[in-house]
């Protein structure tokens, strides 16, 4: 592999063409029932075969994430699955992370290139050796590796492709290793049914009376003022701040903040590595992949392109660009780090305050669907309001430019005033035919991406990834 591939996720076939169209070089799509995600999956069999026929037309690669954890009574299903779909079309690669769907697939079909799924937790070159002699072709890296760790494996299997995670949501535990969403709401991450419990916000109440017994005589010696419980005890009122104490470690306080809205004690932030790419590539990989098969069709375009502008520059020598970072704040996060490139991201790796979106500067406003030639109007589908007379960036793969919206038509052709996400479409005149895959976006907030510290987290550790901070 001599390029470095962008691999953009393809929650459904739409998201599949615009992922394409804003620079991917391959996307992974989820097969019904066998991958994770497999809720909010929008391929059923036969969009699955023609979304292989779509990507091979364009000249390029679809990979089939088939990385559930199947039981007993899923493997045969299974199997039967992969053949019938291999009778109809040839995904590039499949996605996959059960040894034994692994062996047998092998077995069966030699030919067939596999991917091994990044919830399998591959940390070590002994473990990408291990799967280099099964078979598989390509390691999907766990994220919570160094660089310096990356590197290394590169070193120990210098034939696998190594694909590592740049973009995307972050799981609290090991990918998939995680009970958090059965105990919720008995959904197995594993069986791709996670509801994402560790994003929820949840409420903790104070006890007055556990609290650790040197913080009375500390702020008492401190002079802070005391309360009293209703049984007459003193206590320390410290508002908005909560404790833990594991039985095992006495005296070590893990600190939990809540506010009025409660507390996200488990919501990590997603991880952004658009800095670290020429680090990456240097370390030894082959493929950057963004996550989000369930997040929008604009998340997956905007993403795409400033992935694609930063790896086309890197390709040509040239100094990674700040603008590319506004496509990057364009979109709904979480607040961006590393994740674990430098190290141990410490406390920087989560966000305690909830799942707003941090500095998110511009909001989808709609998709062009169609150009009216004769009217010079283009038919718009809208995803949040648009109303007479605001300004829209209309923007593809190459360009952005500002409108401005001088008039909206509804589908009678009759003027209106603004018209509202969700609503069938309108019209809205423009001189020229749009590129195909056009979308419009709204500017929301002042954004300078020169002045964006988005990745440049504290290191919290050795950088070896042993977890010490
Ligand atoms: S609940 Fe959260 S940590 Fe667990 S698998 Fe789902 S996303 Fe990952």
């Amino acid at each position: 592999m001599n390029n470095i591939e962008l691999l953009m996720p393809a929650g459904d076939f739409e998201k599949m063409q615009y992922a394409f169209a804003f620079g991917a070089d391959a996307v992974y799509m989820g097969i019904p029932m066998f991958s994770l995600r497999a809720r909010e999956n929008g391929f059923k069999r036969d969009s699955v075969v023609q979304a292989i026929e779509y990507a091979h037309s364009l000249g390029k690669k679809i990979y089939v994430t088939a990385n559930i954890l199947p039981h007993n009574h899923k493997v045969n299903p299974f199997m039967n699955y992969i053949g019938q779909l291999l009778e109809q079309a040839q995904p590039d690669a499949w996605i996959m992370s059960d040894p034994g769907i692994i062996m047998m697939t092998k077995e069966r079909y030699p030919d067939q290139e596999i991917h091994l799924s990044v919830q399998a937790n591959t940390v070590n070159y002994a473990t990408a050796k291990f799967w280099e002699k099964t078979g598989v072709s390509r390691i999907i890296l766990s994220r919570e590796l160094t660089i310096r760790e990356i590197r290394q494996i590169r070193e120990y299997c210098p034939n696998l492709e190594l694909e590592a995670f740049v973009h995307g949501a972050i799981c609290i535990a090991y990918s998939g290793r995680c009970l958090i969403s059965n105990y919720m709401s008995y959904r197995d991450p594993n069986q791709g049914t996670c509801s994402h419990s560790c994003r929820w916000q949840f409420k903790m109440y104070q006890k007055e009376n556990n609290q650790p017994a040197h913080w009375l005589q500390e702020a008492q010696s401190a002079g802070i003022e005391t309360a009293i419980t209703q049984q007459g005890e003193s206590y320390v009122p410290v508002k908005g701040d909560y404790y833990l104490e594991e039985t095992d470690r006495p005296g070590e306080y893990m600190q939990l903040d809540e506010d009025e809205n409660g507390t996200y004690l488990m919501n990590a932030r997603d991880l952004c590595a658009i800095e670290y790419l020429e680090e990456l590539k240097d370390a030894g990989v082959n493929s950057f992949k963004v996550e989000g098969r369930n997040k929008s069709l604009y998340y997956a375009s905007l993403v795409a392109r400033a992935y694609r502008n930063a790896i086309d520059d890197m390709h040509n020598g040239r100094p990674f660009n700040p603008q590319n970072l506004t496509d990057v704040f364009a979109a709904a996060n979480k607040g961006y780090i590393a994740g674990f490139l430098n190290g141990n991201p410490g406390k920087s790796a989560q966000k305690f305050d909830g799942t707003r979106a941090e500095q998110q500067c511009y909001q989808f406003s709609g998709i062009v669907r169609e150009y009216d030639e004769e009217r010079k109007m283009m038919k718009v589908e809208p995803r949040n309001p648009i109303r007479k007379g605001m300004e829209l960036e209309l923007f593809d793969k190459t360009t952005t430019q500002t409108i401005k919206v001088e008039k909206i038509l509804n589908p009678k052709f009759r003027e209106i005033e603004e018209i509202h996400g969700g609503l069938h479409y309108c019209w809205i005149p423009y001189p020229k035919k749009p590129a195909e895959f056009s979308l419009l976006r709204e500017q929301t907030a002042e954004f300078n991406p020169y002045e964006v510290e988005l990745t440049k987290q504290q290191s919290g550790g050795c950088g070896d990834g042993c977890g010490c901070n």
